[in-house]
């Protein structure tokens, strides 16, 4: 039997054709498919299902069909396209051979129409449903003895179009507020003092527990012996202002942001499936910036998607070099199998992704030497780290500047104020001044 929770969270469009009975009857799948959490489709998003509700009263009527039907399938095409009507009771062998539509009902097989998305879907393996199968396991693991990283949250439902993680690792699932407050206080009892909060998507917390990620850090925020907590990776929608806001004004929260925008044309945004458009998440650096000028914000881009043409990487990049950012982390597009964007016709030779690459890099480097010269005189806290005696010693800023010390083993562990001078030699932190 398929799980019907397939259908939560799709987007559905609508397009009907014809009399008032096909109107009421598109009305009453689509209040059928909202039972079961498929939004309609608002202007400007991409659908994951179209049902087209045809007539077939004059031959002016099939021609009004498929042009509408083409229409959609253009607009969303990733969607299943479903027809149906009497335009698909008379001639369903001639639809079903038009590229993109996925399924045919006649007027008679109306009413399987819900079960047969949901099949379709279950048989489509990106949209499996794993989450059944991928319990939740809790994880806390320590990179030196003093940050410590706390799984909060695994799997996906979001299904970008080029990535094969919600198939990997399932549906997202969470642990609950309470188990996770008893992890951060166990690690405050081993002499852990910062904790790097992480998961997939991590700011989807709740799927399992019914809670919220704003709950989840305000709760962390209070417990006893953690100085630092930093939010590893977030999406940029669900990073709301209420969380910003919360970090801003917290006892604990590092000014530090990991936000993945992935692209800076919404063109090929959409053609990923990302849940926001540029404007959303230039109001969400500025937000940032406005209440903490000094908050350090690293940004994941992918370059040489499918149908990134080199307008669109052009556009990206400016948008990209226009925010405050403070650095890039650069993928190169691959192509993986099972994934919808093997459908998008648009490929970058590996040459161009090289070279949108080496161009994002170049910018990442003046976007993070402007950020770190800023910062050049500054006194700022930083949580050294153990190092062998024969080394320098390292830590970061509360805002995630790297630092270099001269070794001073009783200091490790610890949070110094430090004065921030100028670059070391390799470039890559600021010598300390203790
Ligand atoms: S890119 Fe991130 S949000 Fe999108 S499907 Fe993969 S894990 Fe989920």
């Amino acid at each position: 039997m398929i799980d019907s929770s397939i259908l939560q969270d799709k987007k559905a469009a609508y397009f009907t054709l014809g009399c008032k009975l096909n109107f009421a009857e598109t009305s009453t799948i689509g209040q059928n498919l909202k039972a079961y959490g498929v939004q309609t489709v608002q202007k400007g998003q991409q659908a994951d299902i179209c049902i087209i509700n045809t007539c077939s009263v004059t031959e002016v009527a099939d021609q009004k069909c498929r042009q509408a039907i083409r229409r959609l399938v253009r607009s969303h095409p990733h969607a299943l396209v479903i027809v149906t009507g009497c335009y698909a009771q008379l001639q369903p062998q001639q639809i079903s051979e038009m590229p993109g539509v996925d399924l045919v009902f006649g007027t008679d097989r109306k009413g399987d129409i819900i079960p047969a998305i949901m099949q379709k879907l279950s048989e489509h393996s990106e949209y499996t449903d794993h989450s059944s199968s991928f319990p939740f396991f809790p994880s806390c693991s320590h990179g030196d003895r003093t940050r410590y990283f706390l799984k909060v949250q695994d799997g996906c439902n979001y299904f970008c179009t080029y990535c094969t993680i919600p198939l990997a690792r399932g549906r997202s699932r969470n642990g609950s507020i309470q188990s996770l407050v008893e992890q951060a206080r166990n690690v405050a009892q081993e002499g852990g003092r910062e904790i790097v909060i992480t998961g997939v998507n991590i700011g989807d917390f709740g799927r399992t527990t019914g809670e919220t990620f704003l709950q989840l850090i305000q709760q962390l925020d209070q417990v006893e012996g953690i100085d630092r907590y930093r939010i590893s990776s977030i999406e940029p929608n669900l990073l709301t202002d209420e969380i910003i806001d919360f970090c801003a004004h917290s006892r604990h929260f590092m000014p530090h942001f990991h936000i993945p925008l992935q692209s800076g044309s919404d063109h090929v945004l959409q053609l990923m499936h990302r849940r926001y458009d540029t404007a959303l998440f230039r109001h969400r650096i500025e937000h940032i910036k406005q209440l903490m000028p000094h908050c350090f914000i690293g940004v994941d881009v992918i370059v040489g998607t499918r149908g990134e043409t080199a307008e669109h990487f052009e556009e990206s990049r400016q948008f990209i070099q226009s925010l405050p950012i403070s650095q890039l982390h650069v993928f190169s597009y691959s192509e993986r199998p099972g994934t919808r964007a093997l459908q998008i016709p648009h490929i970058v030779s590996p040459q161009e992704k090289h070279e949108r690459s080496q161009q994002l890099l170049a910018l990442s480097d003046e976007k993070l030497r402007q950020f770190y010269t800023a910062h050049i005189g500054q006194t700022r806290p930083v949580l050294i780290e153990h190092a062998p005696r024969t080394k320098p010693m390292h830590g970061f800023t509360d805002n995630y500047i790297r630092v270099e010390i001269p070794n001073t083993p009783a200091l490790a562990g610890n949070i110094q104020n430090v004065t921030l001078g100028d670059f070391t030699t390799t470039g890559d932190a600021l010598t300390g001044i203790l």
